[in-house]
């Protein structure tokens, strides 16, 4: 009696996996929800950045670097893979031009996606 007890048990998990929805989702071809407050790719407004170095003084995986020549002439640059999406920088920015943003950060092959210009201040001038 036991041993077909224990058979309906297994046959009743059975059915209900296969009628149930799967857990897992087939990311990236199906949307993924991340919760609110998620510390995601790296947004920057270049427009609000003062070159003040801050974020880049504060970022404890040196994913974030400055070549200043001037208070005027400086680019910022950020290393995507070797960041940690702390929030430090965020945090440090009293100028609100660094934050995350609510998406995940995808993978690359390039080459050229592991360093992304923030800010080039010569380039914004021209
Ligand atoms: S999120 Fe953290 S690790 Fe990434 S650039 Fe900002 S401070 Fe650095
Ligand atoms: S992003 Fe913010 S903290 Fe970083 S250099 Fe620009 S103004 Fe300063």
């Amino acid at each position: 009696m036991d041993k077909i007890k224990k058979r309906f048990t297994l046959l009743n998990a059975v059915v209900e996996a296969m009628i149930k929805q799967p857990e897992t989702i087939k990311y990236p071809f199906a949307a993924m929800e991340l919760p609110e407050g998620f510390r995601g790719a790296i947004v920057f407004d270049p427009d609000k950045c003062s070159g003040c170095g801050l974020c880049v003084r504060d970022c404890p995986a040196e994913a974030l670097h400055i070549n200043k020549k001037s208070r005027e002439e400086y680019t910022l640059l950020h290393y995507p893979a070797r960041c940690a999406y702390c929030g430090q920088c965020e945090d440090s920015c009293r100028h609100g031009a660094i934050s995350h943003s609510n998406k995940l950060v995808g993978a690359t092959t390039h080459k050229d996606d592991w360093v992304l210009v923030f800010k080039d201040s010569k380039a914004s001038q021209e």
